[in-house]
């Protein structure tokens, strides 16, 4: 009767905490709880690990103590026994990598906030990481950063490691991208060192994780990452993530969908010209060459949709530099540059070319564009790639309205005039769409 009168206290608790947090926080911290012993002066409970004790004991004391024996002074009252398969375990003197390697964080020493230029594509979400940098855990939990490639996620992701690095140095932070993170759990559940491997990840403070979308279509994996997320975010730990596309664009579960949301979700856009040729002449100056405004621009001008490829042209401008002592001429840095610069609207031109070419800049799919969509963006796209198309391409206009998902020939027309007499008046969409001319692949 005793026992049973007792061990009801542990249950009674287990009840009302139940009701009060997740179903992983109960499933992580209290399902593998077993009382070995019990009175109305003490309870002894067996925990898988030290660190269950002492995660309990951290942050749930006093519910503890509405329930569990106290002594005379008013402390809690139970003894804790660590099971002995898991004590062994935590004794193992092999480590897996990632878990051995706690200051591992891989900061590219480059991409620092100081480094990174802002404008108006990036400054909102440049100023979430700084202020969740500050504050990790304090401000939007979880930050979901996401954007094209080449856009600078991970330069951000790595800037805000280095400030929490140096400015909270208690801080436990693990960096890693998506595909490292599966890569640990597949060799954590070879070496059924699967629980150091959760409890390593639940004691960090900060997790930061590059490239979520690679959990697509991966479910097992998506469960941990899931339940180690949510660990976290329980105890107020920061959580950073970075992909292409914004969390409800992804083939996630509704549950980890919902999670990533909870928090900031930020867009990082394509740069405009000016903030391109500050980057060009940012990284420039980072290699030791000067590059001129005007060939900064004459370079930004043509490379506009990933800031790597800018990135790339710096350096094959250093590396001929280094080789030529002489100046950097429009003419030099053109023949340098040929083929990423190169625009040469070939014969075999087609309405696919240049649906790549309108998508890549409006940040839509090509899909879309090809679909009947009227928002404002999509129909814009829509009506320039239509007048791209038959300024370009020799095509009769029935075929060229085929391509765009079956539309008629006057639609076409129509879009064409449109545009034409729109970029007449409005300088900017002029510009646009001599970017996106000129960025048409063939
Ligand atoms: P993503 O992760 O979005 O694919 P990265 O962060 O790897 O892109 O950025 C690609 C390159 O462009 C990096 O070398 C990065 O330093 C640079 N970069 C991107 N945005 C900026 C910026 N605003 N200022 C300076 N460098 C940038
Ligand atoms: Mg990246």
């Amino acid at each position: 009767m005793l026992i049973c009168k007792d061990q009801d206290v542990w249950s009674k608790f287990l009840e009302f905490i139940q009701k009060r947090i997740s179903e992983s926080e109960y499933k992580n911290w209290f399902s593998h709880i077993e009382v070995l012993n019990s009175n109305e002066n003490e309870i002894t409970l067996q925990v898988p690990s030290i660190f269950v004790q002492e995660y309990i004991l951290d942050n749930y004391k006093k519910d503890l103590l509405i329930f569990l024996p106290t002594t005379k002074t008013g402390e809690l009252a139970i003894n804790f026994v660590i099971k002995e398969s898991e004590k062994k375990k935590i004794k193992s003197p092999i480590l897996p990598p990632s878990i051995n390697n706690q200051d591992d964080t891989n900061f590219n020493s480059q991409y620092t906030f100081d480094n990174f230029i802002e404008g108006p594509s990036n400054q909102f979400v440049k100023s979430a990481a700084l202020g969740v940098a500050q504050k990790p855990g304090k401000s939007f939990n979880p930050l979901f950063i996401h954007g094209g490639v080449g856009l600078g996620k991970t330069h951000l992701l790595h800037s805000l490691g280095h400030y929490i690095r140096t400015h909270h140095k208690r801080y436990n932070i693990k960096n890693i991208t998506t595909e490292a993170f599966i890569n640990d759990l597949v060799t954590n559940l070879r070496n059924k060192s699967i629980d150091r491997m959760k409890r390593f990840y639940r004691n960090l403070d900060v997790l930061i994780v590059d490239d979520i979308q690679f959990l697509q279509n991966r479910p097992n994996f998506e469960e941990e990452f899931c339940n180690t997320f949510e660990s976290l975010i329980n105890q107020n730990k920061q959580i950073v993530i970075a992909s292409d596309n914004p969390p409800s664009h992804l083939k996630l579960s509704p549950r980890l969908i919902a999670r990533m949301e909870w928090g900031l979700v930020a867009h990082i856009g394509i740069p405009d010209l000016e903030t391109r040729v500050a980057i060009l002449i940012h990284k420039a100056n980072l290699k030791g060459i000067n590059i001129s405004n005007d060939i900064a621009f004459f370079i930004a001008e043509r490379i506009y949709s990933n800031i790597r490829q800018l990135e790339g042209a710096v350096n094959k401008l250093a590396a001929y530099s280094k080789l030529v002592n002489s100046k950097l001429t429009k003419e030099v840095v053109e023949n340098i540059l040929k083929e990423m610069l190169s625009f040469t609207p070939q014969k075999k031109l087609t309405v696919e070319n240049i649906l790549k070419s309108v998508a890549t800049f409006f940040e839509i799919k090509a899909s879309d564009i090809k679909g009947e969509s009227r928002l404002k963006k999509i129909a814009l796209a829509r009506q320039v790639a239509m007048y791209l198309s038959k300024e370009l391409i020799s095509d009769s206009l029935q075929k060229i309205a085929t391509s765009f998902g079956g539309k008629t020939h006057s639609t076409l027309l129509h879009a064409w005039k449109k545009i034409l007499n729109e970029i007449k008046v409005n300088q900017t969409l002029q510009k646009q769409i001599e970017i996106i001319k000129k960025n048409i692949e063939a």
